[in-house]
């Protein structure tokens, strides 16, 4: 039995059945029903809940509303769009000119030269393409037994079949069955690359395929790379033919004070998944930047050249695709990327100094604009998150007793500020140190 079981099969709690009919995602309904925090308007860093409640996101949603909430812009964009065409499909000889467009923009902004890219409906999605596509090549190159995807402990990579299966928080895992749902994956070591290395030949580089990572680990508890870590994982990757999947479904869009976090930390991979702040939530699109290497076999001219046998009906949805390319003129022009730059160090700061002041907090973590504050045992992050709520502001539990901090990139150094004094208020309020 697994973690995910203890609660077997007793009856349904009629309270509970009588709630609400749509089933609350990642929770354990009894913690959540009754009290669950309904948001119904938005605006820039504020959040209005049904029961009156003025909420500071300090958390960008699920690290997602980057240029913040209710931008008119954006709804102006989706009207347009819709009013002239909601969405046409790409499959065969259709296109839709948005999806085009948006196309071209990505691989133009893409760390990846001469990308192509691959359009779906959010990071999930881009994850079960990268794995499906980092296959699909091996096969065509007649290596046959590259099946294996390697991910890291405490990644987090979204929760469809191959999400699921690449998870390094176990509880993702847990209660299907089997180890995972797609056999073929192995973990890593999440910061020691000599370990890396040990599985590597453990497994035989002539059985694994691609290898997941993200650059900040981001649900696992805000994990900034140890230094030399990714460096060597990417060197791991080109030595032994192992394709590197680079996930910044987080990262992507200026969350690092680079438009990639592929530029922050210098590295060259063979695909980049993105989603959320593509379009920082305003529509559900996700995708993958895909390299040469990996597409060029597939735009031969010729009988023979094979097919990626993937797509879904709202792949490159013209509404989403409207909305994006609204929405990357507006990070560009309001020059958020850089602005992020700025704020990495003053949200640095003001975590040394929370973790200097308030005894309970036992680390603090910080890359760009996503932090972390790690608690003492004798915490609990998910308590204080809810203080924090009482307090007028947002913050989330991960694991390892930790609270996320990733706002809106329009946060001003003051709300920011107010964001950690909150925090340690918070904490000091639950623990008197
Ligand atoms: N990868 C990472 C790194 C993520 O943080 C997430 C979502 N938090 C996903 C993939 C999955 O994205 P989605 O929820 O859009 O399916």
């Amino acid at each position: 039995m697994t973690i995910n079981d203890v609660a077997h099969s007793a009856p349904a709690t009629p309270s509970l059945i009588d709630g609400p009919a749509l089933w609350p995602a990642q929770a354990h309904t009894p913690s959540v029903l009754g009290r669950q925090l309904v948001v119904e308007r938005g605006e820039g860093c504020w959040l209005y809940t049904t029961d009156g409640r003025k909420l500071f996101d300090g958390t960008a949603g699920l690290w997602h509303a980057n240029v913040g909430h209710g931008h008119p812009e954006l709804a102006q964009a989706a009207y347009e769009q819709m009013l002239q065409l909601e969405t046409y499909h790409i499959f065969a000889r259709y296109s839709n000119d948005k999806a085009l467009q948006l196309g071209e923009k990505l691989a133009a902004i893409s760390p990846i030269e001469r990308a192509k890219v691959i359009l779906n409906s959010g990071g999930s999605d881009a994850i079960d393409v990268a794995c499906k596509l980092a296959r699909r090549h091996w096969q065509r190159e007649g290596r046959t037994s590259k099946k294996v995807i390697l991910s890291r402990e405490f990644a987090y990579h979204g929760l469809h079949a191959y999400g699921t299966s690449i998870a390094g928080l176990e509880f993702n895992r847990e209660g299907y069955g089997s180890e995972s749902l797609v056999p073929e994956t192995a973990r890593i070591s999440f910061n020691d690359p000599a370990q890396v290395e040990e599985v590597i030949q453990r497994i035989g580089a002539e059985n694994i395929a691609a290898l997941v990572t993200e650059a900040v680990q981001g649900t696992g508890g805000v994990n900034p790379p140890t230094p030399g870590y990714l460096e060597t994982i990417a060197r791991l990757c080109r030595e032994n033919d192992i394709l590197l999947i680079l996930d910044e479904v987080i990262t992507g869009f200026g969350r690092m004070g680079t438009m990639f976090a592929a530029e922050y930390y210098g590295l060259e991979p063979d695909m980049i998944t993105f989603a959320k702040g593509v379009t920082s939530g305003y529509a559900p699109l996700g995708g993958v930047m895909v390299a040469p290497r990996l597409w060029e076999p597939f735009y031969v001219d010729a009988p023979d050249t094979p097919i990626f046998r993937h797509g879904a009906t709202y792949a490159g949805h013209a509404t989403a695709c409207a909305v994006a390319l609204k929405h990357l003129e507006i990070l560009e022009r309001e020059q958020l990327v850089p602005r992020v730059a700025e704020l990495e160090s003053v949200l640095r700061q003001a975590l040394e100094d929370l973790a200097a002041r308030v005894e309970a907090v036992t680390e603090v973590r910080s890359a760009g604009l996503l932090g972390g504050v790690t608690l003492d045992a004798s915490l609990s992050a998910e308590q204080v998150c809810d203080d924090l709520v009482e307090l007028g502001f947002i913050g989330r539990p991960l694991r390892g007793n930790t609270i996320q901090i990733s706002p809106p990139f329009i946060i001003t150094d003051a709300e920011l500020h107010s964001l950690i004094d909150a925090i340690g208020q918070a904490v000091t309020g639950r623990s008197g140190k």
